[in-house]
């Protein structure tokens, strides 16, 4: 089997892997002409790990990473809420061995994806763009800056803009949203929440998250234009590697397949970072479609994949709308909910659980 994947971020990575561990080493091409040095998501779920554990990748990510004891919350200046993973992991998971959430810039989650590829006997074909594709029933024909060639199949993990969906003439139905985002990655020495992934709600509905990315590193994301202003406590930032701000459009493709070209990753959906799922919904495409492409079922990819993120989406946005509300109610709501869930062991050890079964 013959196939070429668009794209060398996470999700085309993942599929690469994926498909030469189990004997089909695909071509895969970028047209950047060197591996991203951005570190967009940080967060690995659980199911990424689980996903990623039969090609020796989940390993290599946990010892790269620091490890996450917990999360915490604060709405203004007051931490209401603190959870500490072991302690309420349920009771049948105690020797779960992987974590509820693990934090690791994109860019190192990438490099380890790409070693592992060298490793299994791929080489990712930077400074190459695709250009088109002409399909019939038996093979792809596809035009890229380098050469013209025949593929059994075509992966389009070609992020946002894919050219690939594009070409295939499907819709991208969706909004975008009109406030600006802006992220921040710092070096301090004083983070008070070096091993916990924190959010900050303020009653204006502005909210910034915090998640430990190395020794003496955080990140910082937040849904006002300037991160770090945004905190409502003091960091200590010796300081900022990075620091910037982006727009976000929450769509999905309306077809994931087209004959014998299939879309996965930020090329079939995106959204908002909350709820950390851009990333991890790409990587849990790209293994379904591998084995769909090696188990020759290839035509169940759309319907396997799309409701799955279809509820991802109205998931996040809810949680979105509700946490950047600056409305009397969930003003009174949110730090309510929060002291609520702390005291309570069983909303703590349901909320752990439903992480670790993602
Ligand atoms: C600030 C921020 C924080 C985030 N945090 C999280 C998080 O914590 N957890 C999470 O799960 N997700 C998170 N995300 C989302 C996550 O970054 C994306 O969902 C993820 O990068 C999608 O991966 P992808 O491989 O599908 O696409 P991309 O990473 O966009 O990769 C697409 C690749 O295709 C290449 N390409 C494009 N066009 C062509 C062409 N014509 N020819 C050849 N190559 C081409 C591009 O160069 C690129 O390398 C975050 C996003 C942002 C912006």
């Amino acid at each position: 089997m013959n196939v070429l994947i668009v794209g060398a971020g996470p999700t085309g990575l993942t599929a690469a892997v994926e498909l030469a561990r189990q004997g089909f080493v695909p071509t895969i091409i970028d047209q950047r002409l060197e591996p991203s040095g951005l570190s967009r998501a940080v967060g690995i779920s659980t199911s990424s790990l689980r996903l990623l554990a039969p090609s020796g990748v989940t390993e290599k990510l946990l010892q790269a990473g620091p490890a996450l004891q917990g999360i915490c919350g604060y709405f203004n200046d007051k931490l209401l809420l603190s959870l500490n993973f072991s302690e309420h992991l349920p009771h049948n998971d105690h020797d779960a061995f992987y974590p509820p959430l693990h934090c690791l810039p994109q860019d190192q989650t990438e490099a380890i994806l790409t070693s592992r590829f060298r490793e299994l006997g791929g080489e990712v074909g930077y400074g190459i763009a695709f250009v088109k594709l002409e399909q019939n029933d038996l093979s792809v024909a596809v035009t890229t800056t380098s050469e013209k060639a025949e593929y059994d199949f075509v992966i389009g993990a070609d992020g946002i803009q894919s050219l690939v969906r594009q070409q295939l003439a499907v819709a991208f139905n969706g909004y975008e949203l009109d406030e600006p985002w802006s992220v921040a990655d710092v070096e301090t020495s004083h983070w008070q929440h070096p091993q916990q992934f924190s959010a900050f709600l303020k009653s204006n509905g502005e909210m910034c998250v915090a998640a430990p990315i190395g020794k003496n590193r955080v990140r910082f994301v937040s849904n006002t234009a300037d991160a770090l202003n945004t905190l409502p406590i003091n960091v200590n930032v010796h300081n900022i590697r990075r620091q910037s701000t982006f727009t976000i459009s929450v769509r999905q493709a309306a077809d994931y397949s087209v004959g014998r070209v299939h879309l996965a990753g930020d090329a079939a959906h995106c959204h908002s970072p909350v709820g950390g799922r851009g990333m991890n919904l790409g990587i849990a495409d790209a293994t379904q479609l591998a084995s769909c492409l090696i188990n020759n079922s290839s035509t169940n990819y759309h319907q396997l994949r799309y409701e799955h993120a279809s509820k991802t989406i109205s998931i996040t946005e809810r949680g979105r709308r509700l946490l950047s509300s600056d409305n009397k109610l969930s003003t009174l709501i949110k730090p309510t909910a929060m002291k609520f869930v702390n005291q309570s062991s069983f909303i703590k050890r349901r909320f752990v659980k439903s992480m670790l079964d993602d």
